[in-house]
């Protein structure tokens, strides 16, 4: 699955683009977090690997901002366990091993980049 970021405007937030997207392309995409205010909203979207093209494309067709997301990758030779990361990630992703380095759930990440903000020695990359 590849992670998107959607931007819509003020006058999209009130049109039911995502739901005409899913339907137009028959492709079931999987909503990770939304968040919709009266003059511009975001979703964090999951699509199936083989769909991404299409789907980015048909978003953009309506010309709604589209980000592809990376995935987290931690530089295990610079972490110093220093847990800043932990503390601050919003939904848990991120544990220590008996060993002390640490953990991430993949899957859980929603590609935010707070702990690659906070790290100290840049361990973290988005
Ligand atoms: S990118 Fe955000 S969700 Fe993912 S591990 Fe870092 S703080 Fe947590
Ligand atoms: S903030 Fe950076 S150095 Fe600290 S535990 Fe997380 S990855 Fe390691």
């Amino acid at each position: 699955m590849t992670r998107v970021l959607l931007k819509f405007n003020e006058n999209q937030v009130d049109q039911a683009i995502t739901s005409q997207v899913i339907i137009e392309q028959g492709i079931p995409l999987n909503i990770l977090r939304a968040h919709i205010e009266p003059t511009r909203g975001e979703i964090l979207l999951e699509i199936p690997q083989d769909h991404v093209e299409q789907v980015v494309e048909a978003f953009q067709k309506r010309k709604v901002i589209v980000t592809v997301q990376k995935q987290l990758e931690i530089d295990e030779k610079k972490c110093i366990s220093c847990g800043a990361c932990y503390s601050l990630c919003p939904i848990n992703v991120i544990s220590f091993k008996q060993d002390h380095t640490v953990n991430f759930d993949e899957e859980k990440c929603i590609s935010c980049g707070q702990c690659v903000d906070a790290c100290p020695v840049r361990a973290l990359r988005i």
